[in-house]
């Protein structure tokens, strides 16, 4: 398979290039130069595959011969060590829980096989490769355990000081080895403005630097996973499928929506975003308009520019008429997100975090008017990851799970900056 650079179709690489680069050299991100439907003989037996079945079968065109089958599949089964529930909420609306890998944020799905796939290129060279990766929460950890001890790669994670949860910072700063956390003085965005901007830095070529955000494709496209996991749950129900996506980089959104062009069959996508409302705005009055990220209790999603959106327009041939059909987006207060969750426990006895509480605002709010339909939402992060928040509104002591256990008296590491020169100067030293 070979990807395109969004910004310039003619520039297309392998996906080994796509991985490595993260980013194109023309700063576009990169897009399957064709995709083709799945079978419908795979979609009438999807109930008797496993979950690792399926997603061999959903990724393989995507990879194409540049992965073995075996090794293919065998990154698949170590990605996917971990279960996917779909948990009913109410009548009608189900949430998908994503959050019981290894660092308990769907983002490890992602960065579980995207460290897999390099660690099968490295495997016959020398070099070293650089991950970079700007997080606003749980990208930082869930990269950091995925790529822990991966031959050949070494990690530097920028994280906003402060502006991440005490659980996210432990999880993203104690684990040493080949993994560096950076704390930066400033907002997500300001990490993301230096991760993008080091890789247009003729100066650092040499670091083979490379991202593990949702840019990267090998962190991007895994996450169609759960969309095909959900619908062989809810495919008995035989009525028209409602996904909400709490969104901030709109990575999942964005790979939901890949996953219908391959045939899934989701009616409709709702863009859930907390204060961050670049979206919910552009769909309002049809101007793309981003801002600077404000911070929020959901701050895995202060996001201001969303990086994935440019993918989603390239789906709909940046057509909104078309776009529309498909697509909402709404946007929710922190006050909102705290009644919901409070709401959800008192009367379904569901314990939802900050991100899925708005997802589950942007499922109700499409519902509305479409009582025949069945929704699922994301949950994104397990509520400890934002026990802060959730405690007490609810008035609960939530029990610590073994995985955020062993990192909680480890001692927190990291490199205090400010600048881009900063950044330079320590990649440098
Ligand atoms: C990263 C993250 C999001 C946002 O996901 P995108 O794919 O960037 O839209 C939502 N919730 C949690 C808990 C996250 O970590």
């Amino acid at each position: 398979m070979k990807y395109y650079s969004l910004n310039n179709k003619n520039h297309q690489v392998t996906f080994e290039q796509a991985v490595i680069n993260g980013l194109a050299p023309d700063k576009g991100l990169y897009f399957p130069e064709s995709l083709s439907k799945l079978s419908e003989d795979f979609f009438d037996n999807i109930e008797n595959l496993s979950n690792q079945e399926i997603a061999f079968q959903v990724i393989q065109q995507f990879i194409g011969d540049e992965i073995p089958e075996e090794e293919l599949k065998r990154i698949v089964d170590e990605t996917l060590s971990f279960d996917f529930p779909l948990v009913k909420i109410e009548e009608n609306i189900y949430s998908l829980e994503l959050f019981h890998g290894p660092t308990m944020a769907f983002k490890d799905v992602g960065a579980r096989f995207m460290s897999r796939c390099l660690a099968y290129f490295n495997r016959n060279k020398n070099q070293h490769n650089t991950v970079l990766v700007a997080t606003s929460g749980d990208t930082g950890g869930a990269v950091a355990s995925g790529f822990l001890g991966v031959k050949g790669v070494n990690v530097i994670i920028l994280y906003p000081s402060g502006k991440v949860s005490d659980i996210q910072e432990k999880q993203l700063t104690t684990l040493c080895q080949n993994i560096t956390a950076l704390e930066v003085d400033g907002v997500f965005d300001d990490c993301q403005d230096m991760v993008k901007k080091a890789f247009l830095d003729e100066d650092l070529k040499a670091f083979n630097l490379t991202s593990a955000n949702s840019i990267n494709i090998a962190r991007w496209l895994p996450q169609m996973f759960y969309f095909f996991f959900a619908y062989k749950e809810l495919k008995k129900h035989n009525k028209p499928l409602i996904v909400s996506c709490p969104s901030g980089n709109f990575g999942n959104i964005c790979a939901g929506i890949l996953a219908k062009k391959l045939g899934l069959p989701l009616t409709h996508f709702v863009a859930s975003t907390n204060a961050n409302d670049t979206v919910p705005r552009f769909l309002k009055d049809g101007i793309y308009n981003p801002k600077s990220s404000v911070a929020t209790i959901s701050n895995a999603m202060d996001v201001g520019n969303p990086s994935n959106f440019v993918r989603i327009q390239e789906m709909y041939d940046n057509d909104l008429k078309e776009f529309e059909k498909d697509f909402s987006s709404y946007s929710f207060s922190d006050e909102e997100t705290k009644k919901t969750i409070y709401l959800i426990y008192k009367n379904f006895g569901y314990v939802a975090e900050p991100h899925g509480a708005v997802g589950y605002l942007g499922l109700k709010k499409e519902m509305i008017n479409k009582p025949e339909t069945i929704g699922f939402l994301l949950e994104t992060a397990h509520p400890i990851k934002f026990l802060d928040e959730v405690e007490p509104l609810l008035n609960i002591k939530l029990p610590i799970p073994s995985q955020i256990e062993s990192v909680l008296h480890k001692e927190k590491v990291s490199i205090k900056i400010s600048t881009y020169e900063d950044f330079k100067d320590f990649l440098k030293h």
